[in-house]
């Protein structure tokens, strides 16, 4: 019988990888990397043999979906890659990248085992670049959303638009058993309504069995216009007083959404005599693929681009690729916008930019995204007098701002009007969350649909 079995993402919201079996056909749901305190479990077997798996399919391109690929492919996975096209363009910039931090991870604790004789010690990088390269060697099917293809005679798969990145889609598997006609549906990330660069999620009308991200299923998302109005008024306030702005920046889909925030602050006016650095070499190339797929972005963004206008691009905006050009940007002393990644100033360049410019009040941090527990960008949003850069204790005079609206996940009403119109929806399995917020949004759908409601254990089969 089919049947699916969490290896990830089952009580937990990283690490998302979903074993789906029907009739000897093994077909994996994604393959994400487990971030936070359980890194380490990344080195441990998968609990299923890659050599067996015959269908990797991914939803979309974040690490925590598809950060073990190239782990996965180094320990003898041979089968196709599906996902749509964007998504596999975004995979392979997003994997260098993560491969780059790994091996330079290695070097360092490699160098400081060897002060100490304990080289022997230090384990290998979890995986290289060679890997990476070998991952997109690989067969693979570059599909469009809503075009269905068919695995076997008995089953067939459909990619739709999910809405929370570019690229990234939900996936429904329409397979026969027995005589019997069967669905489910593999959600991913979905995104909430009205977002900023891309249309909303296709809704799905008939479905038995939903596998379902729980991210924020505990709560309902900020207005997004007030986010929005917010943010450009934290960012005239600062030029106006002659400051800089510091925004530590995730470099997929967030930055891209405020270079479009700024480039319509630029038409309205706003940005003059200021100059924007877009200063990570990451978002600098992920922009490039939001540039090469305009069919993906909703009407507002799409008209601007059927008229030869460039959404992320501005006369005021900057690119610093290189690290010496980063450099300089210490050297601008007022009148300046500053992206930085990481998102939560948990490494980059980011860091480099706080140090120059936190301790001066005329200055502003705006952080348009959420900041997890234990990460130096919670620390500032909780108002600690002073942070630790580089080993120096600076004081925190900078205004802080902390706009929550931008958020690239559906909240617990989006989800719910999206499960409202499945027709045949017998049982609904949610994954992809920390299990005090999963029992909240169990409790809610509980009144919002007749449909059975399980949370996933961690390595469960379910026989669907
Ligand atoms: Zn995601």
């Amino acid at each position: 019988m089919a049947n699916v079995t969490s290896y990830g993402a089952a009580s937990m919201v990283t690490g998302s990888c979903h074993l789906l079996e029907i009739r000897g056909v093994k077909i994996l749901i994604d393959c994400g990397m487990i971030q936070g305190e359980s890194w380490k479990s990344n080195y441990e077997p998968f609990g299923f043999e890659p050599a067996s798996i015959d269908y990797l399919i991914l939803t979309h391109a974040h690490n925590d979906h598809i950060g073990r690929v190239p782990k996965l492919v180094k320990e003898g996975f041979r089968g196709e890659i599906i996902a749509t096209e964007a998504t596999l363009d975004i995979a392979y910039i997003m994997l260098l990248d993560s491969a780059a931090l790994l091996e330079e991870e290695y070097q360092t604790q490699l160098k400081k085992a060897l002060r100490r004789g304990e080289e022997s010690s230090v384990r290998e990088p979890l995986y290289t670049k060679e890997h990476v390269e070998m991952v997109f060697a690989r067969k693979m099917r570059r599909v469009a959303y809503e075009q269905t293809i068919a695995l076997a005679p008995f089953l067939k798969i459909t990619l739709h638009n999910a809405g929370h990145i570019m690229g990234s889609a939900y996936v429904s598997v329409a397979y026969e058993e027995d005589d019997v006609r069967k669905s489910v549906i593999f959600s991913g990330d979905l995104g909430s309504k009205n977002r900023l660069l891309l249309n909303t999620l296709t809704p799905a009308s008939y479905v038995q069995t939903l596998y379902l991200e729980s991210t924020y299923g505990d709560r309902e998302h900020r207005c997004l216009e007030e986010s929005i109005l917010e943010f450009k008024e934290a960012i005239t306030q600062t030029l106006d007083e002659g400051g800089c702005v510091v925004i530590p920046s995730f470099a997929l889909e967030r930055t891209q959404e405020i270079l479009w925030l700024l480039h319509q602050m630029h038409q309205e006016g706003s940005l003059r005599n200021c100059r924007v650095f877009l200063d990570s070499p990451l978002a600098i190339e992920a922009t490039k693929i939001y540039r090469k797929y305009p069919a993906q972005l909703n009407q507002p963004v799409g008209l601007h681009v059927s008229l030869g206008d460039d959404p992320f691009s501005f006369p005021e905006l900057v690119l610093t690729p290189k690290k010496k050009d980063s450099i300089e940007i210490n050297d601008v002393q007022k009148r300046a916008i500053i992206i930085a990644g990481s998102g939560m100033c948990t490494g980059g360049r980011v860091l480099h930019h706080l140090k120059q410019r936190i301790w001066n009040p005329k200055n502003a941090v705006i952080f348009v995204g959420f900041q997890v527990q234990g990460t130096l960008g919670r620390e500032i949003i909780d108002h600690e007098p002073f942070v630790r850069i580089y080993g120096e204790d600076i004081k925190v005079r900078a205004k802080i701002h902390t706009i929550n609206g931008f958020s690239a996940h559906a909240d617990r009403a989006d989800m719910s009007a999206w499960i409202a119109p499945m027709e045949g929806l017998r049982t609904i399995y949610l994954i992809h969350g920390e299990i005090d917020k999963m029992e909240l949004f169990k409790t809610y759908l509980r009144e919002r649909t007749q449909a059975k409601i399980h949370i996933v254990k961690p390595r469960e089969t379910i026989y669907i």
